[in-house]
């Protein structure tokens, strides 16, 4: 295949967008599109530039004060009859052309175009990022090579709108397990109901208050949910088991020691498990070159209500915050687009946050 990443098409972060939506990369089939942003990296005189599977990273080296990260995942989710990419009026439909192939533009255009930024740039495009945690290029990299993603501050270029979006809730998943006494239902007073012992664990979540926490100006709201049960043996049978999932959302001011702590509170005299979790990143906008990519975005940052990459820099102890030209709501959804305005005006602001003062 020829590449079709040319040198007139890296020049437009428009064009670049539509160009590598038309490359296909479903999750776990990145090769393609990491072929063509490796060669053209590899082209260009001030990157050196590695490879780890499919995720590439290219890095200016000029003995700057402060590194940092502009990063992008290169698949998307399934095609859903929207590939290749159309135009609609000012509007590029496509799978990826929000989530996140227009974010990936923005670095591979800065990437070959600014020889002399700021700061020095190490920039990502990384594999597997819609999928489980262990494929996900980010993941795999800080296992593999952790030196390469040594930086101050680090923008991942998901989808917000053009809005900065900062830090992250962390997620937690537990299982509140209800335990009784099997019987024959037409004997039920023998036993002991477990699904009815559930009654009170929803009373509990029903009337659960969430927080809401401002953190360096940017507003997180928690939430707790109930969002499975399960339970029942047979038609004429009292249950003895009786399994509520709670996911619970918390602020990047808690731990997932403290998140944990704070549901044990709550489900107090019930047996309760923690199945997954995901630390929260708090926003960290006091890092110089955040501040200045602030300046330069012109606008007050909002608290990410989702967990994202943000938090795997983090919890290297690298500020960390979204900034993208797509519509998060429009993310996974078969009418993806992204407007040619929201690329160009984000293409500008990084521009004139990272071009030499
Ligand atoms: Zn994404």
């Amino acid at each position: 295949m020829e590449n079709p990443l040319t040198p007139e098409v890296l020049a437009d972060p428009v064009a670049l967008t539509r160009a590598l939506v038309d490359i296909e990369s479903v999750s776990l089939h990145e090769k393609a599109i990491a072929d063509c942003v490796e060669e053209v990296l590899r082209g260009v005189p001030h990157l050196t530039t590695f490879r780890h599977g499919n995720t590439v990273m290219a890095r200016t080296d000029l003995g700057r004060a402060s590194r940092v990260v502009l990063a992008g995942h290169l698949d998307t989710v399934p095609l859903n009859n929207n590939f290749p990419s159309t135009m609609r009026g000012d509007l590029m439909y496509g799978c990826g052309t929000s989530d996140m192939k227009s974010g990936v533009a923005y670095a591979l255009h800065l990437a070959v175009t600014l020889p002399d930024p700021r700061y020095d740039v190490t920039y990502f495009f990384y594999e597997a990022e819609e999928i489980e945690s262990k494929y996900n290029g980010l993941f795999l990299v800080a296992e593999a090579h952790p030196e390469w993603l040594q930086a101050d501050f680090a923008v991942l270029l998901e989808p917000t709108y053009g809005i900065v979006e900062a830090g992250c809730q962390g997620t937690m998943r537990s299982v509140v397990t209800t335990t009784g006494v099997r019987a024959h239902s037409a004997r039920s007073w023998h036993g002991v109901n477990a699904i009815h012992g559930a009654g009170e664990v929803l009373r509990r979540l029903s009337a659960y208050e969430a927080r809401r926490v401002t953190i360096d100006g940017c507003d997180y709201r928690e939430g707790m949910n109930a969002v499975r049960i399960s339970g029942g043996v047979a038609g004429n049978v009292v249950p003895d088991r009786c399994e509520i999932e709670v996911n619970y959302r918390f602020a990047p001011d808690r731990t997932p020691a403290e998140a944990e702590a704070h549901l044990r509170e709550v489900f107090d005299g019930f047996e309760l498990r923690v199945t997954d979790v995901a630390a929260g990143a708090a926003p960290g906008l006091e890092a110089a070159p955040a501040k200045e990519f602030l300046a330069a975005v012109g606008a007050a940052p909002i608290g990410k209500l989702g967990w994202t990459d943000v938090a795997r820099f983090a919890a290297m102890g690298i500020p960390a915050l979204n900034f993208g030209p797509g519509d998060p709501n429009l993310a996974h959804h078969p009418d993806e687009h992204v407007e040619i305005g929201k690329i160009r005006d984000g293409a500008a602001t990084l521009h004139r946050w990272l071009a030499p003062a």
